[in-house]
């Protein structure tokens, strides 16, 4: 499964973009970054300081200024990714900067116009440009997912209900790292296709916002590309490899304010800028080197880019600057994050035959269709053979699918044909009873519907085949129209090697002038005088240093301790809103309900958060009310052999004093005055039963149980009842 476990480092590129038409207007002040391309070093100068305070200088992989254009950054940084990308490692791209300084520019850009195609678009030419151009013997498949993460929710781009859709979780998988499940993933066969994809996307993260601006710069954009390739090993059998590409426009760098917010506003600005935040934390302990813990749980953001920062993969961070004077401290703090990002050690290595491969799975489905339609056709066939005579002896293996359709075809309209000549014979048939003639035409219909149906299978089966094998791309193909192309790919290459050479040079050199600066301090003086001269320099030189040094460390030290004012003011918030909520539930819950609340809680260790557990388990509920009771077959509840014979009985008086429930209501309103007994009709009464109130001491018998004590009386449990009762005027009498 591994290959080639080295480790390397995060790449850092740092961009500036030119000052828009406002900052030029604003006066004379003019950039505050300067950028040695030659030597990959950005110059940064405090508007503030004085002319003596030195400027700040920051070296990264390689520098791209005002001028620079989308093509030069995405050749030298971009392109050896994407084909590792394309050999099976996984990549990932991140544009990091404050808010309108070119994230978008540098990922998206204006996409129609091919001078500004950012690194996306040119991503997509430059994969299925590969396709096209590899070997016949490849197979691939492209997908492409794109979400974003607002406000601490993942959301997919490209579902269809995407304003109303609910947010994704994250999972783990021991392959594949952290993914989103239920993330939709469309299987991309061209440029076109891909592109769809993007603008698809594009616009629902421009619909769901109500702000574009607000929102865009709040929220993180993925662009996910999987590449599978499958190509023959050395043994013969079919090996896949699968790259994956991350391409992330992050949120605006920039500090949210969150001075003088409370509640929900507090909390949105917490969330807002928590990725952000855990991914700087993230960085901080792995450029530490020393720290144990690395905290990617702490956002969804860290979670999803965990592989890609220090894990396996392989990693480029385009870092992006104003040169404006005003956002001075915001453009120090992103040098200071990129700088910090050099030092991550990722350990890229191939995913060679992974268990969820795709493609493996769709060359397996496509094996299937194809041997189900070859024993269709070669049915059909040996038919045919019986109705001709001929012989197919032919081995079907041999011929092409074409040749196949072809005389599955003709099989079909000779007997078509046949079957209509046969009914033809029976309709003319003088000597055939009518009967018999209508049996023997049905028949021969049904023959008819049957054939028509299997040759319906037949083209169904064949449809999806050729949907299923379209979806795989192959190499080989338009290798012609592209020889001229692949010329110029050629060239552009060797440029870029000379020019990665060239920068290696420069860093050789860089090196040559310090050990230079360490061999003068151990050169012999003829003079004492020079000596005194040689080391005066030295010592200025190291005394400009060790100022530069000092201002730094004081930089980071009120850093520090404003990021450390914030965080203590979030949690002093915090803090008060917990104590708010512990007082209400002190004095406004009941204990017990507070404990089966508490008992029910139960934290999800997957989606790092507290739920409620059910109050019946899902499947015991589904189970109880599924199942009911043996004695209660037919019967709304269990009922005792007693009741059933009750039931049985109808209204036999045996039972009729256990069964209350089968008692007329009394709809009479209860009597307060003297009783008529004359007048007091009791038409359901059995006779048997009429003569018993006046047995029983004169209690009136009532057949309501639902009124007050003195009603609820039956035949034979009225006489204690009546006892307590002596006082009302029915028993009065
Ligand atoms: P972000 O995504 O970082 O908020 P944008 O990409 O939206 O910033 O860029 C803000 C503006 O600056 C846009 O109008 C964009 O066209 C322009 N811009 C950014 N970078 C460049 C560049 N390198 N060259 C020319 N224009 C740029
Ligand atoms: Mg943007």
């Amino acid at each position: 499964m591994s290959k080639n476990k080295s480790s390397e480092s995060v790449k850092v590129v740092v961009r500036c973009r030119p000052l828009n038409r406002r900052e030029e207007s604003n006066g004379p002040a003019g950039s505050i970054v300067k950028m040695d391309i030659r030597l990959g070093q950005v110059i940064l100068r405090n508007p503030r300081a004085t002319a003596s305070e030195p400027q700040k200088t920051f070296t990264f992989d390689a520098v791209y200024d005002a001028n620079s254009k989308q093509r030069d950054l995405y050749d030298e940084s971009v392109r050896p990714l994407i084909d590792s990308v394309l050999a099976g490692f996984n990549g990932t791209i991140f544009a990091y900067g404050q808010t309108g300084t070119g994230k978008t520019y540098t990922m998206m850009g204006a996409w129609m116009d091919p001078e500004k195609r950012g690194v996306i678009p040119n991503a997509f030419d430059h994969i299925f440009t590969h396709i096209s151009r590899s070997q016949s013997d490849r197979q691939y498949l492209v997908r492409a997912s794109y979400l974003e993460i607002y406000l601490e929710e993942v959301r997919d781009l490209l579902d269809p209900n995407h304003g109303n859709a609910k947010a994704l979780e994250l999972r783990e998988n021991p392959d594949s790292g952290v993914y989103v499940s239920d993330l939709t993933s469309c299987v991309c066969k061209s440029i076109k296709e891909i592109e769809e994809v993007m603008n698809v996307g594009n616009q629902a993260r421009a619909v769901g916002a109500t702000d574009m601006n607000e929102h865009s710069s709040r929220s993180h954009a993925l662009f996910l590309i999987t590449v599978e390739c499958s190509q023959p090993g050395p043994d013969g059998r079919k090996h896949i490899r699968v790259g994956r590409l991350n391409l992330v426009d992050l949120a605006g760098s920039e500090r949210q304010a969150k001075t003088g917010v409370q509640g929900e506003r507090l909390k949105e600005a917490a969330k807002i800028n928590l990725s952000l935040s855990a991914l700087g934390n993230v960085i901080s302990a792995l450029a530490d080197g020393r720290s144990s813990h690395v905290p990617y749980r702490d956002s969804k953001l860290t979670r999803l880019l965990q592989d890609s920062l220090g894990g396996n993969a392989k990693t480029v961070m385009v870092a992006t600057l104003g040169p404006s004077p005003q956002h001075y401290d915001e453009t120090l703090t992103t040098l200071r994050y990129a700088n910090r990002a050099k030092n991550i050690q990722n350990q890229p290595r191939v995913n060679e035959d992974p268990k969820d491969a795709l493609l493996r799975e769709f060359q397996m489905e496509i094996a299937r269709l194809r041997a189900q339609l070859h024993h269709r056709k070669w049915r059909s066939k040996q038919k045919k053979e019986q109705v001709d005579g001929e012989d197919w002896e032919g081995d079907g293996d041999e011929e092409t699918d074409g040749e196949e359709e072809k005389a599955v075809e003709e099989y079909v309209k000779l007997e078509e044909q046949r079957l209509e000549r046969e009914k033809q014979d029976i309709r003319e048939d003088q000597f055939m009873l009518a009967d018999e003639k209508q049996r023997l035409l049905g028949e021969k219909e049904r023959m008819m519907g049957d054939l028509r149906k299997e040759q319906e299978a037949t083209e169904q089966l064949t449809a999806k085949y050729k949907a299923m094998e379209s979806k795989l791309l192959v190499g080989g193909k338009n290798i012609m129209d592209h020889t001229n192309e692949q010329q110029k790919m050629l060239e552009m290459k060797r440029h870029e090697i000379a020019e990665q050479s060239s920068s290696e040079r420069e860093i050789q050199q860089q090196m040559l002038v310090q050990d230079e600066e360490t061999v003068e301090l151990r050169e012999t003086f003829t003079s004492l005088q020079q000596e005194v001269e040689a080391k005066t320099k030295k010592l200025k030189k190291l005394y400009a240093k060790l100022q530069c040094i000092k201002a730094e460390i004081q930089d980071v030290n009120d850093e520090h301790v404003r990021s450390r004012q914030e965080l203590e003011q979030t949690q002093n918030e915090l803090t008060r809103e917990l104590k708010f909520k512990y007082l209400i539930i002190e004095n406004f819950i009941p204990p017990e309900e507070k404990n089966k609340i508490m008992s029910r809680l139960n934290f999800d260790t997957e989606e790092d958060q507290w739920k409620f557990q059910p109050l019946v388990p899902a499947e015991s509920k589904s189970l109880q009310m599924k199942k009911r009771p043996a004695s209660a077959v037919g019967y709304k509840r269990p009922i005792s052999q007693y009741a059933r014979v009750a039931i049985a009985m109808g209204p036999h008086s045996r039972y009729r004093a256990e069964n209350i429930m089968f008692l007329e209501l009394d709809m009479t309103p209860p009597n307060t005055a003297s009783l008529d007994r004359s007048t007091d009709s009791e038409p359901n009464q059995s006779p048997s039963l009429d003569g018993s109130p006046t047995k029983e001491g004169g209690v009136r018998k009532s057949r309501s149980w639902c009124q007050t004590p003195k009603s609820i009386t039956s035949s034979s449990s009225n006489v204690s009842l009546a006892a307590c009762h002596t006082a009302t005027p029915m028993t009065a009498q």
